[in-house]
């Protein structure tokens, strides 16, 4: 459902001016969403390139973010929900670990589904190709379902080998109903909670948005860098190079805070 987000607290954020304005870079690249995504997974944790980012599963790639998105922030967090059911807004509290009991920490890299009586085995979708291969390459859910098929051997192709288990043909309509059972199977959805509507007791599942998150608590990079250029005529790079205590000292000379 909507969630309605406070304004961060800018003491709480933990990631330095640097990574906070290549995380804004990456969210706003002129690229499609998953791209944006690989990107700012891969600001986000240093031993992860965005070539990595790509590869990874839909739920690693979520639960990345929602693991940064928790160390950002004050929590337990407040937020405001819309029940789907009688259309009454109420404020939730939500910890961390509320959110991180979430994460299924054994999500199956691949899962077997039966199609006109054949047991095939499918994995999950990268990020990029659930995103890309749909929206961007304009090829159907049959073209992915053929993507994430795989076969029971292995063995590649180049040496002729036939695995005798092709994927059988299949219209774009069931191919959506099998990426469904595998996206449940092997990327659920990460930061759900399954809450209780103080007004109806019917069940409303609340949402967290981990890049929106990030997002509010990275943005204030913008206003840091440009309240010293202004005040003092320093490049970008300049004001990054400073050390915390030194930029957050100069920024309250900036604001006329400093008595
Ligand atoms: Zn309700």
């Amino acid at each position: 459902m909507v969630g309605a987000y406070p304004e961060p607290a800018h003491s709480h954020v933990r990631i330095d001016l640097q990574a906070r304005l290549d995380c804004i870079a990456a969210m706003i690249a002129d690229e499609n969403a998953a791209a944006r995504t690989s990107r700012l997974i891969s600001v986000l944790f240093e031993d992860i390139a965005e070539s990595q980012a790509d590869r990874l599963s839909s739920n690693q790639r979520q639960v990345r973010l929602l693991q940064k998105a928790l160390e950002l922030g004050r929590w337990p967090a407040h937020f405001v929900t819309t029940c789907r059911h009688c259309k009454v807004l109420s404020d939730v509290t939500v910890s961390r670990q509320d959110f991180q009991d979430s994460i299924q920490s054994q999500c199956p890299a691949s899962c077997q589904l039966t199609l006109n009586g054949q047991t095939l085995t499918f994995r999950a979708p990268t990020g990029i190709e659930e995103k890309t291969v749909l929206e961007d390459a304009g090829l159907g859910s049959a073209a992915l379902l053929g993507i994430l098929h795989v076969p029971r051997d292995a063995s590649p192709a180049a040496n002729g080998c036939e695995d005798g288990e092709a994927l059988p043909a299949v219209s774009d309509e069931d191919a959506d109903a099998l990426l469904v059972k595998i996206l449940e199977e092997c990327s659920p959805p990460v930061g759900v909670l399954n809450l209780d509507c103080p007004s109806c007791q019917n069940q409303i599942r609340f949402w967290f948005d981990s890049i929106d998150w990030i997002s509010r608590h990275v943005w204030s990079a913008i206003d840091e860098v440009t309240v010293l250029a202004r005040a003092f005529g320093w490049t970008e790079e300049a004001i990054c190079a400073l050390p915390q205590s030194r930029r957050e000292l100069y920024l309250k000379e900036a604001r006329g805070m400093v008595q």
